[in-house]
């Protein structure tokens, strides 16, 4: 099925009871703190709409803040604004991201007659230690509380994990990634942690007392929790911020694992482990030594199993000395499977 068009609408900030030691939405979002007008929303509506070509589904979703830790007229305003989309079909569902201590029965009564299909958590971490150091104000049991919360008013639930985390650590992480996929929610994302000017993050990084993860070292994190998420049924939306000027401005984001393709960089390196789990018993026979070896792939997949600038060829020459690597598309091949030929040249 073709995924909805997503209207975002930002409220930088907005709802949020403080701010969080790694936050500065005005950044992520280009968007100055205050709730967009009527005017404001109709305009993204309408722009948004004209890049809708062939998707059938239209959603809206308010991002960047805390929705509903907005005041509850504000909430009940804003929703009012998209209500003539909703009943005239233009647009056929809500999503809100909001963090887990909002989630309440009297929030969840409020919007529920106003089309909210998927509430998206920011959950950060599941360990209570490195929730208290990124000053998020709420708890693993939060998590755990919105969640049933949210199933037990049937709406969908999505969650917001990151990588970087001071004090975190691999195998904190990887836990931490375990606990929010056995509670089954239906989508997450991955934000690999950038230091934000503005934020408490960057005085850290400046005095030293925080150091963001290497490129590599993160896309390798994110590949193992997107390998939880995929083995629990969760499906991963995202991975990384979205590109934007902002982004790529030295003086704003002042460090991190920033990639414009990060997610890319994360699906190359989960073909890579498919490959090399494939030639593992290869590699272990001398009598393939010097061989040529044919990958084929779907072609829509093609970018994704040579990686950025051809990055797991040359991993794959470095891991297997002597064997020669080629890669052709076969569009019979179901989407995402490598298959692993002997050839007798290179092709
Ligand atoms: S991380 Fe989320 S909850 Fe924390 S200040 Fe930023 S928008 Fe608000």
């Amino acid at each position: 099925m073709t995924s909805p068009l997503v209207i975002p609408i930002f409220i930088p900030h907005s709802g949020c009871p403080h701010q969080c030691a790694f936050c500065n939405q005005s950044i992520i979002t280009s968007r100055k703190k205050c709730l967009p007008a009527r005017e404001e929303i109709d305009e993204i509506i309408g722009q948004y709409l004209g890049y809708r070509a062939h998707r059938s589904r239209v959603e809206l979703a308010f991002f960047g803040g805390t929705f509903l830790g907005l005041a509850d007229q504000d909430i009940v305003g804003l929703l009012e604004r998209i209500r003539p989309y909703i009943e005239d079909h233009t647009i056929h569902a809500i999503r809100c991201s909001t963090r887990p201590d909002t989630i309440t029965e009297q929030k969840l009564d409020l919007i529920a007659p106003y089309g909210v299909s998927l509430v998206e958590l920011g959950v950060q971490s599941m360990a209570d230690v490195v929730l208290e150091r990124a000053n998020r104000g709420h708890t693993c049991f939060d998590t755990c509380q919105a969640i049933d919360l949210l199933k037990a008013y049937k709406l969908k639930v999505g969650v917001q994990v990151m990588v970087g985390l001071p004090g975190d650590t691999r195998d904190q992480l990887l836990a931490s990634t375990r606990q929010v996929a056995d509670l089954a929610p239906d989508v997450a994302r991955i934000y690999p942690l950038m230091v934000l000017r503005g934020s408490l993050l960057a005085q850290w990084y400046r005095d030293g007392s925080y150091s963001p993860l290497g490129l590599d070292q993160s896309v390798g994190l994110v590949k193992e929790m997107v390998k939880i998420f995929e083995q629990a049924n969760v499906k991963v939306i995202r991975m990384g911020l979205q590109a934007s000027e902002m982004m790529e401005d030295k003086t704003q984001v002042l460090a991190g694992p920033w990639h414009p393709a990060f997610g890319h960089l994360v699906l190359s390196a989960l073909v890579y482990d498919q490959v090399c789990e494939k030639l593992e018993n290869f590699q272990d026979s001398p009598e393939n030594r010097g061989r040529h070896i044919l990958l084929s792939v779907h072609s829509r997949f093609e970018s994704r199993l040579r990686g950025d600038k051809n990055s797991n060829l040359t991993k794959l020459t470095k891991a297997y000395p002597g064997i020669v690597f080629s890669i052709q598309t076969n569009d019979s091949l179901p989407p995402g499977r490598v298959d692993i030929q002997k050839s007798a040249t290179r092709v």
